[in-house]
């Protein structure tokens, strides 16, 4: 998720945000800007639109290092070392105390595992390697490390949550099971095979092409091993339909701007391109309901003193992480937003 006070992750200004510069939805999804079937494009003007994506791609991603780095340090001090939506049942109307939320954000791991088929022992044992893809600062590594005796790695684009990961490993004594470092999921720096869980919890949304996103989780998993995405997406399109409404898409934009995020796919999206791999046992659902609680509570507590002053403290980047908070109920509530998970199992 992006992490202010704010959110998970979202803006105003960022020329690399808009999908004029970005590109349409398709080739977004399913051709990266930097793939050599762009770059074979031999006029002027192709070349200069692909050093342009390049370009853009580049700046993303420097744009969400630099927003984690500046605002992981406060999403931590008032909501922990989980910076992912907390599962609630659908019709809980309760007010939760901050332990309440906490625990929805174990549930949500938990809830993630269940669906995905990790269901009792016989699956657990088999999970002995795990990737973390877009780790924050290692929440998931450690409660997975702890639970499997599983050995974690965790890449983020951030240096800043790369270092907090691993001091909190530290700290709780996994430094030898989970470990951190700066890497990019769609060049991830790891041999094919190597994870019998690959776990993407709320980074898929950050992902400039989502095709090679897909095809990385693909490649480092093991025979056998399971991805796991969870992640924030656009509702699904209904047949006939090119693309969301004006309007809908002006909602996205907007909270694009703010948490550095490229242009969204649907659920629908991501199962295709698993299904393009041949993948065994694709599944997805839509858990909008279970979450909707979640941004209202991160909003109350960015208004109390300390989530004031905390907020003041932290920087412009928080700020208008805070600012973009409210749209993201909005989307939600509109049904333009999705909160999705999408699982499958890789061959033997
Ligand atoms: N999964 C974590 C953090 C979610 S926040 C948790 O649940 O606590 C999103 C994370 O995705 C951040 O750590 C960000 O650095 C990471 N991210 C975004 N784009 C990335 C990329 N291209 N490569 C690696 N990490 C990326």
């Amino acid at each position: 998720m992006k992490a202010t006070l704010a959110a998970p992750s979202s803006l105003t200004s960022l020329p690399y945000r808009t999908n004029s510069s970005f590109g349409s939805k398709s080739s977004l999804l399913f051709r990266s800007p930097s793939s050599s079937s762009s770059v074979s494009m031999t006029t002027t003007r192709g070349n200069v639109a692909v050093a342009a994506a390049a370009t853009s791609t580049e700046a993303l991603r420097k744009g969400i290092a630099e927003f984690y780095n500046e605002t992981s340090g406060l999403w931590e001090e008032i909501w922990g070392d989980h910076m992912h939506h907390g599962f609630y049942d659908p019709d809980s109307s309760v007010q939760l105390s901050d332990s309440g939320h906490k625990e929805a954000q174990i549930r949500m791991i938990e809830e993630s595992l269940r669906f995905a088929g990790v269901t009792d022992e016989e699956e657990e044992k088999k999970i002995k390697k795990v990737v973390d893809v877009g780790c924050g600062i290692g929440g998931s590594s450690r409660y997975l490390a702890s639970k499997f005796g599983a050995e974690c790695i965790g890449i983020t684009l951030s240096p800043v949550q790369a270092k907090r990961a691993n001091d909190l490993a530290a700290a709780q004594s996994l430094a030898h099971k989970a470990s951190f470092q700066v890497a990019d999921a769609l060049d991830q720096p790891f041999e094919d095979g190597k994870f019998d869980l690959v776990w993407s919890m709320e980074s898929g949304e950050h992902m400039p092409d989502k095709a090679k996103f897909v095809k990385e989780l693909v490649r480092v998993a093991a025979p056998g091993g399971r991805i796991i995405i969870v992640t924030w997406c656009h509702r699904n399109l209904s047949a006939g339909e090119e693309a969301l409404q004006p309007w809908e898409q002006n909602i996205l934009d907007k909270i694009c701007k703010t948490f550095y995020l490229p242009a969204w796919c649907s659920t629908d999206d991501y199962v295709n391109l698993l299904q393009s791999h041949s993948l065994q046992d694709i599944k997805c659902a839509d858990w909008s309901e279970n979450v909707a609680p979640f941004w209202p509570a991160v909003i109350r507590t960015a208004l109390t003193w300390k989530g004031l002053v905390s907020l003041l403290r932290s920087g412009m980047k928080s700020i208008k992480g805070a600012l973009t908070m409210p749209l993201m109920i909005e989307g939600y509530k509109k049904g333009v937003i999705k909160f999705g998970i999408i699982t499958c199992q890789k061959p033997l």
